[in-house]
């Protein structure tokens, strides 16, 4: 069975950027997202042809529209967020969008943030914790320009240097890989280096030991 010549666009007018999705029958696609300034994207997605094992080393080949396929990606990419989920992203009639199509879009995702902003604040009403708060709500009121007390993290995070781990700024030590990152802090705390240096050395004797 020959592929379908048949194509649709998706759309999506969200700056989000989408990490690869996955077919069998069309292996790996990467969703275009808007670059800055631009009010939207357009993935052209094609028709396909599906194969089902039936068993016996029998296999039977079956034509997915591009249609299909582009509604399925469409609610895929918007609806893992709970009701009402939508991310941005649709199968446009034509091959561009028309601007009620996009006006649609717009007004669909501006809701959808403006619902989980309302939920952040009832949350934040509640618990004051910005732990709480999800990186989609704070994307939600960032991408709505809104000014939220809960939209920033009050306890920011570094990496460390040595293993990229998030860890505390101004910390002696690393609390996952156990470099010293503040030898004056360190010492003072009587985390000297010297004495993790012997340390080291004790654990790899031990496991020398333990391969011999
Ligand atoms: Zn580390």
């Amino acid at each position: 069975m020959p592929v379908t010549q048949d194509a649709v666009s998706l759309v999506s007018i969200s700056p989000e950027i989408w990490p690869p999705r996955h077919r069998t029958y069309f292996g790996s696609l990467q969703i275009q997202s808007p670059a800055a300034g631009e009010p939207y994207a357009v993935t052209r997605i094609r028709g396909c042809t599906g194969v089902i094992d039936l068993g016996d080393k029998r296999t039977m080949e079956f034509a997915i529209s591009a249609r299909e396929i582009a509604e399925d990606l469409a609610r895929e990419l918007n609806g893992d967020s709970g009701e009402g989920s939508f991310h941005g992203v649709f199968v446009a009639a034509g091959d561009s969008p028309t601007d009620a199509e996009l006006a649609d879009a717009r007004r669909r995702l501006r809701e959808f943030q403006e619902k989980l902003v309302v939920a952040a604040d009832l949350e934040w009403e509640r618990s004051h914790n910005p732990m709480f708060i999800t990186d989609l709500e704070r994307r939600a009121a960032r991408q709505l320009g809104l000014e939220k007390p809960w939209l920033y993290d009050p306890k920011p995070t570094i990496e460390c240097p040595v293993c990229a781990e998030r860890i505390k700024p101004g910390v002696a030590v690393c609390r996952a890989c156990g470099a010293i990152l503040d030898r004056e802090k360190a010492a003072r705390f009587g985390l000297a280096p010297r004495k993790r240096e012997s340390v080291g050395h004790a654990k790899e004797n031990q496991e020398d030991a333990a391969v011999k």
